[in-house]
C-alpha cells in the first residue's frame, strides 16, 4: 500500500505538532501527514515539568545571559552562532505559543511568572504550574484539530526512511529521502508514505536504559532510522541522566523526583543511613545534575544495593504537600509516607543532548530529510543540556524548517518508490525473545553505559551487543515485522552509538564521564 503527502513528519510531540501547524497554515494546498506510533499526545512533551527557557525580564536579564549560561553547561561543546540564534529567537517563539492559546503562568500585573532553575543565572522559565508540557501539547494539537490539510495518524510506527538504498543497487554519494516505510499498527500492513520532505521529530531513547523518566515511546527510533539510512549521527555519547527517579523495584518509565525536593531541605542517604553527597562535594545535595547522579551512582556500585534514599522526615510536612501536591500523592500510592519513610531512588535516563546533526535550517546530510526537537543534534546543548532548553530547541528548529520550506519549497520526485515486501515472511507468534533481548540489552546499557563508564567496560558492552545484534537480525530477516522487535533494533542501534561514541571520545566532558580516562 502507498500513500503520498507533500510533507511528511514522525512524531507528534513539540516539535512535530509546531512543524505541523506551521507548514498547515502556510500551505493550505498541500497536504501534511504527522504519523506517531502510540495516542497522539504520547511523548516527552507531555511530561515536561519544569518550563521553556527564555527571556522576557530585560531589566534583570539579559539575551547575553541567558547564551553564557547554555555556553557554561555545555560545558565547551556547544556551537556558539546556534546558542545565539536560539535564544535569541525564543521569546517570539513563546509570544506566537500564547497567541495559539497556551496558558502560561502569570502574575497578579498579567506578566509572565518567571521560574528559575538549575543553571540558569537569572529568572526566566516560562511555566504552566509543574504541568507545562501537558499544555503545550493540549495546545499545538487543538490547533492541529482545526487545519483540513493536516493528517494525524496515531499508532503508525514509521520503520525505515525511503533513501536509494531500497531501490537502487548503485553506491551514491548524495543520498535524498522520499519519505517513510510505516507499519499501521492496528491492520499491521506496511504502508509507504511517499513524500517531497520528511521530518524526524521522534524525541529521546530512554528506554534504552530501562530505567528512565521517559515514557515507553522513546527508544530512539528516528535517531536509529536516520543511522541505518547513512544520515550524520553526532554526540550520542552525551546522555543526561536525571539524579533522582522513583525507584519501585521494576524497571521502565519512572516518575521524577523534582530537584527542588532537595533545594527544599531533602537528605540523600544510603541504606546505612549516612548523608554520602558530602563525601562528593562541599555542596552535598545540591551539586549539580551530573555530580549528585555520579555520587548515587559510585554509592550503588560500591554497596551493591539497588537504591539510594530522599529523607525527607526531617521537613515541614504541610509546606511539603504545599509545595509537591503531585509527588506527596505519587509516594502514597507507591505506599511511601514521607513523613516517616525515606523515597528510594536512583539515576535514570533523561534526556539525548546528540542525534542527528542539522543545520541551521534543521536540514540532516541526506537530501530532504530534516531532523527537529530531542532526535536533532543543531550543537545547542554541547556536553550537557541547560534545564528548560530543550523545548526552546524544539520550537525554533520547527520554525527554521518551515522557514527553509517557504524559501525553497520540496519538489515532487518522479522516483518509484517500491512497497514494502515481507511476503512469505512468518508471523512471530512469542514476544519471549524479544522481551528477553530488550531487558538484556537495558541492562548492559545500565552496567557498562550508564552515568559512570570505562573503557574496560565499553568493550565488554561492544562484544555483548553484538550477539543481541546478531540475533535481532536474524528474527528481522524471518518474521514479519511488528513494533516490539522493530524498537528492540532501533535500541541496539542507538546502544552501539553510544557505546562507539563513548570510545571514541577522550576527555570527560558535561555529562560524559569515562573512568578510565582520569
Ligand atoms: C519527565 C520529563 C521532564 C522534562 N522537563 C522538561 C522541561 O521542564 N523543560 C524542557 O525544555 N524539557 C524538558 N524535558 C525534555 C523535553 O520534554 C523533550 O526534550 C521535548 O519534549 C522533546 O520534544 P520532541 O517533540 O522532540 O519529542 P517528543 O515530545 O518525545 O515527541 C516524539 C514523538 O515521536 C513519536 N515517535 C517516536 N518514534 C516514532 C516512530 N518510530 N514512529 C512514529 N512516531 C514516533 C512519539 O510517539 C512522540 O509522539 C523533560 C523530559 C521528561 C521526560
Amino acid at each position: 500500500m502507498m500513500i503520498k503527502t507533500n510533507f511528511l513528519i514522525i512524531g507528534s510531540g513539540a516539535a512535530g505538532l509546531t512543524l505541523a501547524v506551521k507548514l498547515g497554515e502556510a500551505f493550505p494546498k498541500k497536504r501534511i501527514t504527522v504519523v506517531t506510533k502510540a495516542h497522539q499526545a504520547e511523548s516527552n512533551t507531555k511530561y515536561a515539568q519544569g518550563g521553556v527557557a527564555a527571556v522576557f525580564n530585560l531589566k534583570e536579564d539579559s539575551f547575553q545571559k541567558h547564551i553564557e549560561d547554555t555556553l557554561i553547561a555545555g560545558d565547551g561543546l556547544c556551537d556558539r552562532e546556534v546558542v545565539e540564534m536560539v535564544v535569541r529567537d525564543g521569546p517570539n517563539r513563546l509570544k506566537e505559543l500564547i497567541e495559539w492559546g497556551a496558558n502560561f503562568d502569570v502574575d497578579p500585573g498579567g506578566n509572565l511568572n518567571l521560574g528559575r532553575e538549575g543553571g540558569h543565572s537569572e529568572y526566566r522559565v516560562i511555566h504552566h504550574k509543574d504541568s507545562t508540557g501537558n499544555e503545550i501539547e493540549r495546545t499545538l494539537l487543538a490547533r492541529v484539530e482545526h487545519l483540513q490539510n493536516v493528517s494525524l495518524l496515531p499508532h503508525h510506527f514509521a520503520i525505515d526512511l525511503i533513501t536509494e538504498h531500497h531501490f537502487s543497487d548503485k553506491k551514491i554519494e548524495n543520498l535524498s529521502c522520499y519519505g517513510a516505510y510505516v507499519l499501521d499498527q492496528v491492520s499491521g500492513s506496511v504502508i509507504a508514505i511517499k513524500a517531497e520532505s520528511t521530518t524526524l521529530a521522534s524525541g529521546g531513547m530512554g528506554m534504552v536504559y530501562g530505567h528512565t523518566t521517559n515514557p515507553v515511546v522513546a527508544t530512539g527510533d528516528g535517531v536509529a532510522m536516520a543511522y541505518r539510512a547513512k544520515a550524520r549521527i553526532r554526540n550520542m555519547e552525551f546522555i543526561q541522566f536525571h539524579p533522582t527517579a522513583l525507584y519501585d523495584g521494576k524497571y521502565g518509565a519512572s516518575f521524577l523526583i523534582s530537584e527542588a525536593v532537595r533545594g527544599f531541605g531533602a537528605f540523600l542517604r544510603n541504606r546505612k543511613g549516612e548523608r554520602f553527597m558530602l563525601d562528593y562535594d562541599e555542596r552535598g545535595e545540591l551539586a549539580s545534575r551530573d555530580i549528585v547522579a555520579r555520587g548515587i551512582d559510585f554509592e550503588l556500585k560500591n554497596s551493591g544495593e539497588d537504591s539510594v534514599f530522599l529523607d525527607c522526615t526531617h521537613l515541614n510536612i504541610v509546606e511539603f504537600i504545599d509545595h509537591f501536591p503531585n509527588i506527596y500523592k505519587t509516594c502514597i500510592v507507591n505506599n511511601i509516607d514521607i513523613s516517616k519513610d525515606w523515597i528510594p531512588v536512583v539515576p535514570a535516563s533523561h534526556y539525548m543532548c546528540g542525534g542527528v546533526v542539522v543545520d541551521t535550517e534543521g536540514k540532516t546530510s541526506i537530501n530532504n530529510l530534516y531532523a527537529c526537537g530531542e532526535c536533532s543534534y543543531t550543537g545547542l546543548h554541547g556536553a550537557n543540556r541547560l534545564a528548560s532548553n530543550s523545548l526552546l530547541e524544539a520550537l525554533v528548529y520547527a520554525d527554521r524548517i518551515y522557514l527553509n520550506h517557504c524559501k525553497k519549497t520540496p519538489s515532487r520526485t518522479t522516483k518509484l518508490v517500491p512497497n514494502w515486501d515481507d511476503c512469505g515472511m512468518e508471523i512471530l507468534k512469542s514476544s519471549k525473545v524479544i522481551q528477553k533481548n530488550t531487558s538484556e540489552l537495558q541492562s548492559l546499557m545500565r552496567k557498562y553505559a550508564g552515568v559512570v563508564r570505562t573503557t574496560e567496560g565499553l568493550q565488554e558492552a561492544s562484544i555483548l551487543l553484538e550477539k543481541l545484534y546478531n540475533e535481532t537480525e536474524v528474527l528481522y530477516q524471518t518474521y514479519k515485522l511488528n513494533t516490539a522487535l522493530s524498537e528492540l533494533r532501533n535500541m541496539i542501534n542507538i546502544s552501539y552509538l553510544i557505546i562507539e561514541q563513548s570510545l571514541n571520545r577522550h576527555e570527560n566532558r558535561g555529562g560524559f564521564y569515562n573512568e578510565s580516562i582520569n
